[in-house]
C-alpha cells in the first residue's frame, strides 16, 4: 500500500459486487479500500469488509453511514439499487470525488440526477464496466450500420442468475443503444421488449430483447442479426464478477485526475 493509492469507498459492500469489488482492489496496485458502506439494518454493519469478501480482516469495518464514509474518500464504487445510487451521487457531488456506477434498471429520472451531480462529481456510468463488451458495443454499431433494416433484423439475447431483479440487462439496454447509434434510430421508439400470444409479423426496422434468467448465470449475451439465408452472431460470456470490478476500478483512476462530468466506460476505455 503507498500514500498515493486512490482511497475508494465501496457501497453495497457485502453484495455479489460489493464483495468482488472488495478482492478486486485488495489485489490491484493503485487503489485501496478506504471505507465500505452497506444499507441501514444490514446484518453486515459493524463486521470487517476483508472477512466478508472472505479475504481474512483488513481493517475496514463496514458502516451504514455514507456521508461519514465520504467525506475524506477518493472515490466510490457503486453496484447497488437505482436508490440507493442516486442518494450517493448527491454525497459524491457534495464531496466532489469520482462516483463510479454500475448499478442497472435506472429510471429516465435518475439518469437525470446521476447527469446533474456529474456538475460537481466525476460520475463514470455504464450498464457493463467490462472492456470485452464495450469493445462488443462499437461492434454491434458498426454492424448494424453496416447489415440495413430492411433485410436485417436485430434480436439481442440475455442470460443471467435467478436473483437478478432487473430486465432486460443494463448491457442489453447498452447494446441496444449501440444497434440504434448504428442505425440512427431512438431505441426507446423502435425496441419491442415482450412478445406473447399473436404478435402478427416483426415490424422492420425494431430491435428485439429476449431474457432468460436462472442458476448462476454470471451474464451471456448475444446481437444477433438475422438476414435472408445467413445470420451475424456477436457475443460475450461474462465467466467472473472480476471482470466488472477491475473495470470499475480502473474507471475510477482514470476519473481521478479528470474536470467533474458525465462519463462512460468508453471515455475510460478510448473508445468513444
Ligand atoms: P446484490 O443484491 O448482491 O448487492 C447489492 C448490495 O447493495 C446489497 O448488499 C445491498 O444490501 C446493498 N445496498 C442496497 N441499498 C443500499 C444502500 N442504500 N446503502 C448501502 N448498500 C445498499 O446485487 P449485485 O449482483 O451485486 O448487483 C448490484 C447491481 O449491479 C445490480 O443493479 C446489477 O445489475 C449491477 N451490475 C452491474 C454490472 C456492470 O458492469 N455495470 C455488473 C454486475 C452487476
Amino acid at each position: 500500500m503507498s500514500g498515493a493509492d486512490m482511497k475508494l469507498v465501496v457501497v453495497g459492500a457485502a453484495g455479489r459486487m460489493g464483495q468482488t469489488l472488495i478482492r478486486t482492489i485488495h489485489a490491484m496496485t493503485g487503489a485501496r479500500v478506504f471505507a465500505a458502506v452497506e444499507r441501514p439494518g444490514s446484518p453486515f454493519v459493524g463486521r470487517d469488509a476483508g472477512e466478508i469478501a472472505g479475504l481474512g480482516p483488513i481493517g475496514v469495518p463496514v458502516t451504514d453511514k455514507p456521508l461519514e464514509a465520504f467525506v475524506d474518500a477518493e472515490g466510490v464504487l457503486d453496484f447497488t439499487s437505482p436508490a440507493a445510487s442516486v442518494e450517493f451521487s448527491v454525497l459524491s457531488a457534495q464531496a466532489r470525488i469520482v462516483h463510479v456506477i454500475g448499478t442497472t434498471g435506472c429510471s429516465e429520472s435518475d439518469e437525470e440526477k446521476f447527469k446533474a451531480a456529474g456538475r460537481h462529481a466525476r460520475i463514470v456510468k455504464s450498464g457493463n464496466m467490462s472492456l470485452g463488451v464495450n469493445l462488443l458495443g462499437v461492434l454491434t454499431e458498426q454492424a448494424a450500420r453496416a447489415l440495413g433494416p430492411d433485410s436485417w433484423d436485430i434480436e439481442i439475447l440475455e442470460m443471467h442468475h435467478k436473483h437478478k431483479v432487473d430486465a432486460p440487462s443494463g448491457t442489453a439496454l447498452l447494446l441496444g443503444q449501440s444497434a440504434a447509434k448504428g442505425r440512427d434510430i431512438d431505441l426507446a421508439e423502435q425496441s419491442v421488449r415482450v412478445r406473447d400470444g399473436h404478435t402478427g409479423a416483426r415490424p422492420t426496422g425494431t430491435i428485439g430483447f429476449a431474457t432468460l434468467r436462472g442458476g448462476s448465470v454470471i451474464g451471456e449475451h448475444s446481437v444477433i442479426l438475422s438476414g435472408e439465408g445467413e445470420q451475424v452472431t456477436l457475443s460475450h460470456s461474462a465467466t467472473d464478477r472480476s471482470i466488472f470490478a477491475r473495470g470499475a476500478v480502473t474507471a475510477a483512476l482514470w476519473a481521478r485526475d479528470r474536470k467533474p462530468g458525465f462519463y462512460s466506460m468508453l471515455d475510460v476505455l478510448g473508445l468513444s
